[in-house]
């Protein structure tokens, strides 16, 4: 395999079109794919000591491309989070839809670089197609833009950023030419229980944290709307569709319009939550979103589509490019859709052509009904823990529910137990000051039968654990 006078370039072009390879990868995946749903849902200690053999110095010859492979199915797939089977309910992490897993293989082969027309019209394209159809799908106004990125995270980023220099603009001040130094004070007003993601965007954006307005939320973790203060055109409101937690939305119908009114920019963070408004059964959560001014979503949670894969889109165009664009003399930009003018990033990969796949092949039907599975899931999985001793102390109204077991420290130990089943497992929280156990029910693949058998888990790790309290 090694050549001592051939270099590393002549290798690599004879392996490029070594199909064999590819066919080894394929096996492995396959393999991997129908062992999904008997692996152990988080990987156990031996699959978590073998990832030992990763660490070693770079070697200093070329490796044999199947031995890689090889390695990486042989010690990387049982180390890896069965996040695609139907018992992993952490975080809000979506499956992986079948077409998008294979758009993905084909656009991987493609290798496009979106960031420009002239470098990739078909991502182009598609980008253009799918900003139309997302704005179908949640209701938002006819002329928005969308940006496609990695996450909510980049995706906030781009509409706080978008805002900031909005309101700046309005007030006669040009702060992307001018830099924050001596700009009019912008204030921040969000609620209680904004994502950790935007405190971060908040502080790269030069706002910090500590001049933050934070408004007192329900027992749902809804912003209280009479505690909101009289809004004017030098603030930025930020509102969620979806509160990480327990899945509450924030009541737009009355806030929007009183930001609308007084000139305020809008940002709605519906990382997940947004896609209520695609569900004829749950739109009526995300009434009045459409009066926002900027939306983050992510297509790899709700939707299933594959990682990485986020949007922001954004009511007026233009605040968004000028938020984002950029110059130099060798950039070509067209009369088509340039990619690049909507994000961070200059360079990107594909990720367009997922998002694409999975809306068309669902289309808006399967689209709404995806979203309302996951919501009745939820509800069954939570009516069954209360009917088994535990306590929900959400209204399940999306695809979130919290468990609480008698005390933080009982609901803790069972969280442990739970996590160290292998059966199934989800993640914790602190939710009005006591620990509490956080569902996310986020994957087509997830059935009754795999509620039902959590549900035992569930049992089983709660009867263990005030067994061994007993006994102590
Ligand atoms: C997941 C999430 C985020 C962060 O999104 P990423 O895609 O992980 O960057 C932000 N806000 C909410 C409400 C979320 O659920």
């Amino acid at each position: 395999m090694k050549s001592k006078n051939k270099c590393a370039s002549d290798i690599l072009r004879k392996e490029a079109l070594d199909f064999d390879l590819l066919e080894r990868a394929k096996n492995h995946t396959f393999d991997y794919m129908k062992n999904i749903l008997c692996q152990p849902v988080f990987p156990n200690n031996m699959s978590l000591e073998a990832l030992n053999v990763f660490r070693e110095p770079l070697q200093e010859e070329h490796g044999d491309p199947y031995e890689i492979i090889d390695l990486l199915h042989k010690n990387g797939s049982p180390a890896t989070v069965a996040q695609t089977g139907g018992r992993y309910f952490g975080f809000v992490n979506g499956g992986i839809t079948p077409v998008a897993l294979a758009a993905k293989w084909l656009s991987d082969a493609w290798d496009q670089n979106t960031a420009l027309y002239v470098m990739s019209p078909i991502s182009s394209t598609l980008e253009e197609i799918c900003e139309k159809w997302l704005i179908n799908l949640f209701n938002l106004p006819d002329d928005s833009a969308a940006g496609f990125v990695g996450g909510s995270s980049a995706a906030t980023l781009c509409g706080l950023t978008a805002g900031r220099n909005t309101l700046l603009n309005n007030l006669g001040y040009d702060v992307s030419t001018k830099g924050l130094y001596g700009a009019p004070e912008i204030r921040v007003i969000l609620g209680e229980g904004a994502h950790s993601t935007v405190y971060k965007v908040l502080s790269i954006l030069g706002l910090g944290s500590e001049r933050l307005i934070k408004i007192p939320t329900d027992e749902q973790g809804r912003i209280i709307t009479d505690y909101v203060p009289e809004l004017d055109n030098h603030t930025l409101l930020i509102l969620q569709a979806g509160n990480v937690n327990s899945g509450a939305f924030d009541d737009f119908e009355t806030l929007c319009p009183r930001a609308r009114n007084a000139g305020a920019w809008v940002h709605i963070d519906g990382a997940f939550g947004l896609w209520a408004a695609a569900s004829e059964e749950l739109n009526h959560l995300t009434k009045g979103v459409e009066l926002a001014d900027s939306w983050s979503v992510d297509a790899h949670k709700t939707l299933n589509a594959p990682y990485d894969n986020g949007i922001i889109m954004c009511r007026n165009r233009y605040a968004l490019i000028n938020a984002l664009h950029m110059t130099g003399s060798y950039i070509i930009y067209s009369n088509q859709r340039d990619g690049m003018l909507y994000t961070p990033d200059m360079s990107r990969r594909a990720r367009i052509v997922e998002l694409w796949a999975t809306l068309k092949s669902l289309g808006k039907r399967g689209i709404s009904e995806l979203v309302h599975d996951l919501h009745n899931k939820a509800v069954y999985f939570a009516n069954k823990l209360k009917q088994n001793g535990f306590e929900i102390k959400n209204d399940v109204c999306f695809n979130q529910v919290l468990v609480f077991f008698s005390s933080s420290h009982k609901t803790e130990l069972i969280l442990k137990k739970i996590q160290d089943s292998e059966e199934c497992w989800c993640g914790g929280a602190k939710w009005q000051n006591q620990s509490v156990l956080r569902i996310s029910v986020c994957s087509y693949r997830t059935t009754y039968e795999d509620i039902d058998r959590s549900v035992q888990t569930f049992i089983r790790a709660k009867e263990e654990v005030l067994k061994e309290l007993l006994l102590c």
